[in-house]
């Protein structure tokens, strides 16, 4: 798995969005939140370091953490569709997968979606964009999630980050260790490189 998405990965699927607009920022984006272990953590580190992120929850997070998903709104932070049950696109039939993202709007709506494995069929594409939703991929992947990973190895791939990149980290016990070890290091890096962070658009 690469740390950045190939060129020719973000060509082929040409509909899905891998990039921000503005090439003097990067996006910050957190997946499979709000989560006990590691949603306020991350949300007393933007504050301090002043930071806006996007956080494409779970809706079943969302019901079990309502207060939690409160705090992310209050901090002035934006929020993602990422399915009710993170669903896998390609492992679940249409109608199964479109209500879960349905079931998750009703918690709150958003023009974001992002699918949990990056996995999705063209028939649920077709179907999303017909929604009016934007398809938020990622172009930088902490990996922080993995086993085999450490905030060691993510700290120096943090070295290849540049303007436009959606970055993504993860809030969820698996991804707890490695991502508050390397986050702070990420941004001090990406303020050095003089990118600023910005929400998705
Ligand atoms: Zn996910």
């Amino acid at each position: 798995m690469f740390f950045r998405v190939p060129f020719l990965v973000q060509i082929l699927f040409r509909r899905r969005i891998w990039r921000g607009k503005d090439a003097n920022a990067v996006y910050l984006t957190f997946d499979d939140g709000p989560d006990r272990d590691t949603t306020p953590w991350v949300l007393d580190l933007l504050k301090r370091e002043n930071i806006k992120a996007t956080f494409f929850c779970i809706g079943q997070n969302i019901e079990n953490n309502p207060s939690l998903f409160n705090d992310i709104l209050e901090n002035g932070h934006s929020i993602g569709n990422h399915t009710f049950n993170h669903e896998k696109g390609t492992k679940t039939e249409k109608s199964t997968y479109i209500n879960s993202i349905y079931k998750t709007e009703a918690l709150y709506p958003s023009e974001f979606f992002r699918p949990p494995y990056g996995r999705m069929n063209v028939f649920q594409v077709n179907k999303l964009i017909s929604m009016g939703k934007k398809i938020i991929m990622w172009t930088w992947n902490a990996q922080d999630y993995k086993k085999s990973s450490n905030h060691a190895h993510i700290i120096e791939k943090a070295k290849i980050i540049q303007g436009r990149d959606i970055l993504l980290f993860h809030n969820s016990k698996k991804s707890a260790q490695n991502m508050k070890k390397s986050l702070p290091e990420v941004i001090k890096i990406v303020k050095q490189k003089q990118l600023l962070f910005k929400l998705l658009d």
